[in-house]
């Protein structure tokens, strides 16, 4: 069983370069009217929402990730206001955003 279930390391080729949209959302969410929980160490909020096309995935501190359907486009623009950073890659951007799994069951007090 793998972390991922999803082709989000392998997209399909295309000519050009890939834009991933990244924001953060420190709330919990809840498209179907419950809050989303991650699978890989329960957490309840403070995702990072990407954004590869038309797909929206959620990503956790922890590292975990996933494709999630009931969140769109819409979803997302509605908290995307314009970018403010640019990587050259996928992992330097996690690094960069601390979602590389290093906080990992941080604690964080408002
Ligand atoms: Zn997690």
């Amino acid at each position: 069983m793998t972390d991922y279930d999803h082709d989000f390391y392998n997209p399909t080729p295309e000519p050009a370069r890939a834009v991933i949209r990244a924001v953060p959302h420190p709330a919990e969410l809840n498209p179907r009217g419950f809050s989303i929980t991650c699978t890989g160490c329960g957490a309840r909020r403070d995702w990072l929402l990407l954004a590869v096309h038309d797909q929206i995935f959620v990503r956790c501190r922890c590292a975990h990730e996933w494709r999630e359907p009931d969140l769109t486009r819409a979803d997302f623009d509605e908290h995307y206001t314009e970018p403010e950073h640019e990587w050259d890659d996928f992992d330097t951007a996690m690094r960069a955003l601390a979602f590389d799994g290093m906080m990992a069951g941080a604690i964080w007090n408002e």
